[in-house]
């Protein structure tokens, strides 16, 4: 089959396969298939141990000891941020804030940009099919500022609306939140053209980049986006770190998320001064071995390199779509034109959490429900899908075992 011979060429599967020590357990005695890496991807054996060498070689904390050891932590912690500049294409460092991960980097920017900028009948622009972490945040400032939540509808094959977009801008809209790359369809959005459509109306608009970075090449200096967030345990990084990206004068214009040490530049009971930004938005010490993991990640990904990472990942969305759609009854959800590899789906009469219980004693890792996109699958009035996704480890072999095990589930359940 053509794809699979091309599949062969772009990458070394086996090498980087070997990179990732978790793929080689067994789950219900079976070897591993682990398809849900939009939830969390598995770690590099690169980036484990640049998290124990940092505890075992240079922790200390960081932006405040005269000594050594202290400056070797603050030069390792710089060391991260200044890799995801690089990786982001950023033109500064100052311009990334460190955050647990994508759900604090926007509920960080909903917080202070709504708090300055919000006011009563001000609107805020989101999409159907936002993950909860770029809705509830945006609800609950605009409950607090009074403020309006609009909603850009999307097509059958989960596309968004671009002229629906258009129309639903206005002198009322303060700000455009929409997610890069859909968790539960794959829908690859046209972010840039969506950012130039909010900037004629002097809009500014954040991006949700937390399924984005696993599969492409992000330049946030080329999309111009005003703000981009992402998760570090997307991308092969450890959990509890992530990024928020944003322009210089958006982030000197906004008032700081959380109080505490690092964030200040002087501190009276009468009056407090804060820090520069990035710090601004640093309060209290920071995950130090989530910024050197990270970094490392971003490292290993270009390493590889996207151009063969998105094309292995198209591969195995192709081989994997073409085999499902086999199986009578069954139905993909997404299906835009220009998709990242993730699969939704459902077949005819069978509870989505019923195969993902039988795909689990296979060995298969999937995701069952609604992904946190609860709006979305309203679309369909269904209560969730199976997701299988697939990020660069992921196989020929991975894609039959899942196909194999849906087939094996549907005989089981009709
Ligand atoms: N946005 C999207 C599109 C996601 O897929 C996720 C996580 O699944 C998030 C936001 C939240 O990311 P985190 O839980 O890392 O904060």
């Amino acid at each position: 089959m053509q794809v699979l011979e091309k599949e062969l060429t772009q990458v070394d599967i086996k090498k980087i396969r070997s990179d990732f020590p978790l793929l080689e357990n067994t789950m219900r005695g079976k070897p591993l298939v682990f398809l849900d890496s939009a939830a969390s991807s598995q770690k590099p054996q690169v980036v484990i141990d640049a998290i124990s060498e940092y505890y075992e070689k240079q922790h200390a904390n960081v932006h405040r000891g005269v000594y050594e050891l202290s400056q070797n932590a603050t030069d390792a912690f710089e060391l991260g941020r200044e890799r995801v500049r690089k990786f982001l294409n950023a033109s500064s460092s100052d311009e990334i804030i460190f955050t647990r991960g994508t759900s604090e980097s926007i509920n960080l920017v909903a917080s202070s940009y709504g708090r300055k900028f919000l006011n009563e009948g001000d609107e805020v622009v989101i999409s159907t099919m936002e993950h909860h972490s770029n809705i509830v945040p945006w609800q609950m400032i605009c409950e607090e500022r009074k403020a309006v939540l609009r909603v850009i509808p999307i097509n059958d094959k989960g596309e968004i609306l671009l002229e629906k977009y258009r129309a639903l801008l206005s002198e009322k809209t303060k700000i455009v939140s929409i997610v890069h790359v859909s968790n539960s369809l794959g829908t690859i959005n046209p972010v840039k053209q969506m950012i130039d459509i909010a900037h004629d109306h002097n809009i500014p608009v954040l991006i949700d980049g937390a399924q984005a970075t696993l599969h492409g090449k992000v330049d946030v200096q080329d999309l111009d986006a005003d703000f981009y967030a992402f998760s570090a345990h997307k991308v092969y990084g450890p959990t509890g770190i992530g990024v928020l990206y944003g322009k210089r004068e958006w982030l000197e214009r906004i008032p700081p998320y959380q109080g505490g040490g690092e964030m200040i530049e002087t501190v009276r009971f009468d009056k407090t001064t804060y820090n520069k930004i990035p710090f601004k938005f640093e309060a209290g010490t920071p995950n130090i071995a989530g910024a050197v993991g990270l970094g490392v990640a971003l490292e290993y990904v270009q390493s590889i390199g996207y151009d063969a990472i998105s094309s292995h990942e198209q591969h195995l969305l192709e081989y994997a779509t073409e085999g499902l759609m086999q199986i009578e009854g069954l139905k993909i959800y997404g299906t835009a034109d220009k998709k990242a590899s993730v699969i939704s789906f459902n077949v005819d009469g069978i509870h989505p959490y019923d195969i993902g219980t039988i795909l689990d004693k296979l060995g298969i890792a999937v995701r069952t429900g609604h992904h946190c996109t609860q709006p979305l699958m309203e679309q369909w009035n269904i209560p969730g899908t199976v997701r299988a996704s697939f990020a660069v480890y992921n196989n020929k072999e991975d894609v039959d075992q899942l196909i194999q095990g849906v087939k094996r589930a549907v005989l089981m359940l009709s």
